[in-house]
């Protein structure tokens, strides 16, 4: 182009302006695990990086298709490292930070889905993915949690990862498997991320509405409580094994 020298930064700058209000934002798309980290426990059936790609590659195509700019941590069966995906988001100001994870537990009942975020610049981003989610999904709504997993403390942009249901849950498996409801899934953080109204609001699981704080959200101590270690700052899995009562509880043991 054959712009006078000094008009070309100006030029630039326009054109990230009409980019701006043109409304085109940059999503990041951050698909869990990869490579030699298949995510879940070990010898967890569904493999879990298979279906977090799966999900991402779709949400990145409806995205798209919506005028997005889409930038995906990884768009193959690769290994990267915490650090190297928190670099890629941290190098799109004024994007959003996307993580696609499904869940595992060691007991098979454990299901739901259940959406984190970590800084206050991402608990709106993070309602208004896991409305749209959950509305759809018949599984349980565990709400939003504040926690501090890396992606989440060491992205600078507005950052939210997805717990899109337990593989280790037959139900949720079965749908995980699905190719029609991993779609449906994308559709939903896609709609989340567009802030749409979710098409119904489904309540908390009982079991928690203890805990909540209104709104999905509910209260988890942050994970890591720097300077203070009292007996209530375990970290909320790990408690499971010091807390459980097996004795007490003489469920049938399903074998499989
Ligand atoms: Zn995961």
């Amino acid at each position: 182009m054959n712009f006078p020298r000094p008009l070309f930064p100006a030029f630039l700058g326009l054109v990230a302006f009409a980019g701006a209000a043109f409304g085109q934002r940059t999503i990041v798309v951050d698909a869990g695990h990869g490579g030699y980290d298949r995510g879940g426990v070990p010898g967890q059936r569904i493999s879990e990086k298979d279906k977090c790609l799966d999900v991402a590659q779709r949400l990145k195509r409806i995205l798209q298709a919506q005028g997005y700019r889409v930038v995906m941590t990884r768009d193959s069966d690769v290994f990267i490292p915490l650090g190297t995906r928190c670099a890629i988001a941290n190098n799109y100001r004024g994007a959003s930070f996307v993580s696609i994870h499904f869940n595992c537990a060691s007991r098979v009942g454990a299901n739901g889905i259940e959406t984190y975020y970590y800084r206050g610049d991402s608990a709106g981003l993070a309602a208004s993915i896991h409305r749209n989610v959950v509305s759809i999904s018949p599984s349980e709504n565990r709400g939003i949690r504040r926690r501090g997993f890396y992606v989440l403390r060491k992205t600078a942009i507005p950052s939210v990862l997805v717990e899109c249901g337990f593989l280790t849950n037959p139900t949720e498996g079965r749908l995980a498997l699905s190719a029609d409801y991993r779609q449906k899934l994308a559709e939903q953080i896609a709609r989340g991320i567009n802030r749409q109204p979710a098409a119904s609001s489904k309540p908390l699981t009982s079991s928690l509405k203890s805990l909540s704080l209104g709104d999905d959200f509910v209260k988890v101590p942050p994970e890591r409580t720097s300077g203070r270690r009292s007996s209530k700052a375990r970290s909320h899995k790990s408690s499971k094994s010091t807390k459980s009562k097996k004795k007490k509880s003489s469920k049938k043991s399903s074998e499989d």
